[in-house]
């Protein structure tokens, strides 16, 4: 148990999930040092949701709820860290969610489907049993995505994605919205939406923005996307990295 009044509670409480998470099974051995480099980057940004993460959200949440099928790809990470908050997000805009393993085995992603059934979301993509395409002509698994979800979908959001994985659906000519702590990451640079936040802030922050906008009309969703510039916008992000007190 880690005391409430910890100076480091919340980072802790996180590093307790993704530990449970590798204990359960379904994490790459890498996901410990993905999770490490996006810890320190939150701390160079004070561990908290700045201006252009905050613009880039609304941005993000006009273009899900614009796009015909939007899909949410989710990792191991992405589950250890905000599964329910991840299936809130899913029905508040509408989108699936698609299970998209980096290094993916048969038994993660058995674990993962697992635990969203659990939580009674059934609708899940990218298990064992469903339909797969590729979205380039060589068939390997970094291009792998289902047939109704990632494969077909206008827009797919990414947290934490690699930058390989993440130039392939650019590539196939989707809208790539991405969380990403790093501004730098080849992710973040390569998306037409990047959020450089936490994504235990930005996923509920985002769940928020979508009952707001989900009121407005389309046009006014259309002006919030064509108004924004991610390139500027990720200027912005990086000068938020303070290196002195
Ligand atoms: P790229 O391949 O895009 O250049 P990378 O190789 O630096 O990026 P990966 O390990 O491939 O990084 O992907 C993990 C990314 O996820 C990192 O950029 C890291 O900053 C980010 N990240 C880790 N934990 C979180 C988190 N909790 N919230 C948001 N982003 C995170
Ligand atoms: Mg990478």
């Amino acid at each position: 148990m880690i005391p409430k009044s910890h100076p480091r509670y919340e980072s802790l409480l996180l590093r307790d999930k993704m530990v449970k998470a590798a204990k359960k099974g379904y994490l790459a051995d890498s996901a410990m040092i993905a999770h490490g480099r996006g810890e320190a980057f939150d701390y160079l940004i004070g561990e908290r949701t700045t201006y252009p993460a905050k613009r880039a959200m609304y941005v993000a949440v006009a273009a899900l709820l614009l796009s015909n099928n939007p899909v949410i790809s989710v990792n191991g990470n992405a589950t250890a860290l905000a599964v329910e908050e991840i299936i809130e997000l899913a029905n508040s805009v509408g989108a699936k969610i698609e299970i998209n393993l980096f290094y993916r085995t048969d038994d993660r992603v058995k674990i993962i489907t697992q635990i969203y059934k659990d939580l009674g979301y059934d609708k899940i993509l990218g298990t064992l049993d469903d339909d797969i395409e590729y979205l380039t002509d060589i068939k390997n698994n970094r291009a792998s995505a289902s047939k109704t979800g990632i494969y077909s979908a206008d827009t797919v959001l990414i947290p934490l994605e690699d930058g390989d994985r993440a130039e392939i659906l650019k590539k196939s000519g989707k809208n790539i919205i991405t969380i990403d702590l790093n501004p730098l990451s080849r992710t973040s640079k390569m998306s037409d939406v990047s959020i450089m936040d936490n994504i235990v802030r930005a996923i509920p922050f985002m769940t928020k923005i979508a009952e707001d906008l989900k009121t407005q009309d389309k046009q006014v969703l259309m002006e919030i996307v064509n108004d924004f510039d991610n390139e500027e916008n990720l200027k912005e992000s990086l000068e938020q990295i303070k290196l002195k007190e």
